[in-house]
């Protein structure tokens, strides 16, 4: 099984470039953000408490994503490996998903990191709160702390992840294409190997 983790700030294309990789592959994508959102489409518990904190451009506690994980991999028939798209986002996360894997007798296959600038961020989110009406793309208070969280919580897993050898940056500028093409040519080395 592969474990393939698209990495980057909020708006660097994570969400739009695992839908063409998990055909190509044949993984399964686990959107740790999508599957907060169908929480808080169901008006469950979970995604009341879930959607206050998305709102505020805060952090989901571990163990909400982490059991919405567990249960995401529990299903693992017909596939090749997973894509994990939001996920880990804290060093905490990182470490829980090693452990996770190696009680499975797995581990991280790769991460492809999507790089974008600040700026990017912001006019990407202001163009997909037109299209996609997100409530936590909406104000620019919120999309300003997604980004400070992601640098103080999240940006700290590139260390992490080159220390573990693991990590590939790519940058995530240039038509949708150019930059799906940057990242199979990650993933091609891997999927390679048996
Ligand atoms: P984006 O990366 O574009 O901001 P996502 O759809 O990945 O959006 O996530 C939306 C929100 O869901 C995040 O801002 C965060 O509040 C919450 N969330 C998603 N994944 C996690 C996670 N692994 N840990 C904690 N919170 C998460």
């Amino acid at each position: 099984m592969k474990y393939y983790i698209l990495f980057g700030p909020p708006g660097a294309g994570k969400g739009t470039q695992a839908a063409p990789l998990v055909e190509k592959y044949n993984l399964k994508h686990i959107s740790t953000g999508a599957l907060l959102r169908e929480e808080i489409a169901a008006g469950s518990e979970l995604g009341k408490k879930a959607k206050e904190l998305i709102d505020a451009g805060n952090l989901v506690p571990d163990d909400i994503v982490e059991g919405m994980l567990a249960k995401s991999f529990a299903n693992a028939e017909g596939i090749d490996g997973f894509l994990l798209d939001g996920f880990p986002r804290t060093i905490q996360q990182a470490m829980d998903l090693d452990e996770m894997l190696e009680a499975r007798d797995e581990s991280v296959t790769a991460v492809i990191s999507l790089m974008i600038p600040d700026e990017t961020i912001k006019e990407r989110i202001a163009h997909r709160a037109q299209v996609e009406g997100r409530a936590d793309d909406a104000s620019e208070e919120t999309v300003n702390n997604r980004i400070a969280t992601y640098h103080a919580q999240t940006e700290p897993l590139i260390a992490f992840y080159e220390d573990a050898g693991k990590y590939h940056e790519i940058q995530s500028l240039g038509t949708i294409a150019e930059v799906g093409e940057r990242i199979q040519s990650v993933m091609d080395e891997f999927s390679a190997l048996a």
